[in-house]
Order: structure tokens, then C-alpha cells, then sequence
């Protein structure tokens, strides 16, 4: 018997060593220490045993059942400790790795400069306005003096959606719009910045769909001095306050006089290059005191009120800031061309 439970503890030992795992150690222990196992077994057997023999053969078998149970509670130990381990080194992460880039926007340049230059203009006590691009035959050019059949309508070539409705070929609705809602007593102070539409074969510096930036002021005693102080002003604060402005005579159908504004070129700072044609000087927007006409479709009276209007191009602005040589830039969305002013 005592050979018995040394053969079978021996056994068992050599078992729990080889295990690989926690099922097999598990069949291990119910088959040496379940309710069926040889020790069991062996135990039930003692009835026959000496007085003498009985209390020895039971220590052995106990002992023999420790000592398996440990080996196998040891051994379970280990194997679950390697399991971390294996499990640990696998979901592991290596921070010695370089990271993924993260790629992060920003506004498009075109956005960029139109909200500069509300700032600036909200910093000199302007409102922004918005109006629709779908806009009247009336709004678009009769309100602003341009009857039909006139001249200069010639110069906006359109796309038209009926007889009456087309797409607005200039921010300048929104002035004949909002001088219509202050119902010709209240003073107006406004820049309406927004897309428009012309009929033009697109090339480097011609887009048939391209953004302005229009601008109106309208009081009592609003002289031609007051237009060139504020359009210095943010030439100054756009382009840098070393440039200087020059007003040239123009014409527009909606005011009267009506001036082109130049800045004073960088490249040469006036003395003349390739980049200004040898002039010293660079067109920058076109602008002039509100036409009477305008004034009084609009519900003004000419005699009290007066007014200056003025209107740019943000692709021009910022071709000028930025050195951008093509308009087709801004709009055919070339993300290696928008990144470098994604921290403008
Ligand atoms: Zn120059």
C-alpha cells in the first residue's frame, strides 16, 4: 500500500511538471485527488490495514495528497503568471515608435482674407451684410443706376435665370438692400462680402465665380476725404503702413466721382519694376461718392445725404499679399497650395 501511494505520488509529480496547461493540470487533479482517484481508493481500503499500520498509511496518503495538491497549485501559479506575461508582451505598445501625423486643417485662404478684412472694417465701426446670389434684374443693376439697355451692363455679362433673375454679378445689391431697409433716414456703415458671377472665360487672373468685398457709407456730410481716410486706413493695416495710396479718376455707373485706389508697389516701393509695369504703383480696388441717382432710388435725399461706396477683390488682396501668381488657385482646391496658409 505504502508502494502504492509513493508509485502514485511519483506519477502524479511527473504529470504536474509536464502539464501545459491549466486543463490539463485541472484533469490531473480530479483524476489523483477526486472522489474516484486512486488515493481515494486506497484510503477506502485501510478497513483492512493492522491497528499499527492504519495511522501511518494515513499520514502517507495525506502527505502524498499535499504534496500533490501544492505541485499542482505551484504549478498552476506559474502558468497563470506566464500567461500575463505572454498576454502583457502582446498587447505592449512600443513608445519608442514615431506617431502617426495628425493632419489638421484650417480655413482656405480666400476665407482667411475676407474675415481680415470684416475685421478691419468692424474695427472702424462697420456692420458685415449678406444678401442672395440669386438676385433681381432691379437689385442688381436699376437700384444701383444701371437702366436696362445701359452701356455698362456690358461690362458684367451675366448668367441669367429668367428675364428678372440672375446670378449677382457684384456684392453692390446688398448696398441698394440695405439702404432700402433704413428707409432713407438712417445712416448706413457696411461691408458685404460674398460670392459673384460673371461670364468670363476663366484664365490666370479671371474666374468666372469669384468673391468681392463691397463697402458703403452713407450720413449727412460724408465727403471724399472721409473715403480716403478709411481706404488708407486699411491699406495701411492690409499691406503694411509703409505703403501709400493714390486715387486715379474712374467711372462706375454708381458713383459720381468715381476713383481706382492704388498702393504704392512693394518690390520697388515706387520707383518702378516688372512687378508694377514700371509705374510704382498697383491697382488695388475701384470706389467713389455714392451717385445721387443711387441715393434717391434708395430713398435718400441727395441734398441731405451723401455717401462713398467702394469694392475689391480678396483674390486680388491676397494675390498681392501673398505673391499668389493665379486665380484658378483658390478654387481647383490643391491641398499643397492651401497648407501654406493654413497658419496665415
Ligand atoms: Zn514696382
Amino acid at each position: 500500500m505504502k508502494d502504492r501511494l509513493q508509485e502514485l505520488q511519483s506519477e502524479a509529480l511527473e504529470k504536474v511538471k509536464y502539464a501545459e496547461d491549466l486543463k490539463a493540470l485541472q484533469d490531473i487533479r480530479v483524476a489523483y485527488l477526486g472522489k474516484k482517484g486512486p488515493i481515494t481508493e486506497v484510503l477506502r481500503g485501510m478497513g483492512k490495514l493492522s491497528k499499527e499500520e492504519r495511522p501511518v498509511i494515513g499520514q502517507l496518503a495525506n502527505d502524498v495528497r499535499e504534496s500533490i495538491a501544492s505541485a499542482i497549485q505551484t504549478k498552476q501559479d506559474k502558468l497563470e503568471e506566464e500567461a500575463l506575461e505572454k498576454q502583457l508582451e502582446e498587447e505592449s505598445i512600443d513608445v519608442t515608435l514615431p506617431g502617426r501625423p495628425v493632419h489638421v486643417g484650417g480655413p482656405h485662404l480666400l476665407t482667411s482674407i475676407i474675415e481680415e478684412i470684416e475685421d478691419l472694417f468692424i474695427g472702424m465701426g462697420f456692420e458685415i451684410k449678406e444678401g442672395p446670389e440669386v438676385e433681381t434684374d432691379y437689385f442688381n443693376f436699376e437700384a444701383l443706376n444701371l437702366p436696362k439697355g445701359h452701356p455698362a451692363r456690358d461690362m458684367q455679362d451675366s448668367f441669367y435665370i429668367t428675364e428678372e433673375l440672375l446670378l449677382r454679378t457684384h456684392t453692390s445689391p446688398v448696398q441698394a438692400r440695405t439702404m432700402k431697409q433704413k428707409d432713407g433716414h438712417e445712416a448706413v456703415r457696411m461691408i458685404c462680402p460674398g460670392k459673384v458671377y460673371r461670364r468670363d472665360t476663366d484664365d490666370a487672373t479671371h474666374s468666372h465665380q469669384f468673391t468681392q468685398v463691397e463697402g458703403l457709407v452713407v450720413d449727412e456730410n460724408i465727403k471724399m476725404s472721409d473715403l480716403k481716410g478709411v481706404l488708407n486706413a486699411f491699406a495701411k493695416q492690409m499691406f503694411g503702413s509703409e505703403r501709400d495710396i493714390r486715387l486715379r479718376p474712374s467711372f462706375f455707373p454708381f458713383t459720381e466721382p468715381s476713383v481706382e485706389m492704388d498702393i504704392s508697389c512693394k518690390m520697388c516701393g515706387g520707383e518702378g519694376c516688372s512687378v508694377c509695369k514700371g509705374t510704382g504703383w498697383i491697382e488695388i480696388l475701384g470706389a467713389g461718392m455714392v451717385h445721387p441717382n443711387v441715393l434717391e432710388m434708395a430713398g435718400y435725399d441727395p441734398e441731405v445725404y451723401s455717401g462713398f461706396a467702394f469694392g475689391m477683390g480678396p483674390e486680388r488682396i491676397a494675390m498681392l499679399k501673398y505673391g499668389v501668381d493665379d486665380i484658378r488657385h483658390f478654387y481647383t482646391n490643391d491641398i499643397r497650395f492651401l497648407k501654406q496658409y493654413h497658419k496665415v
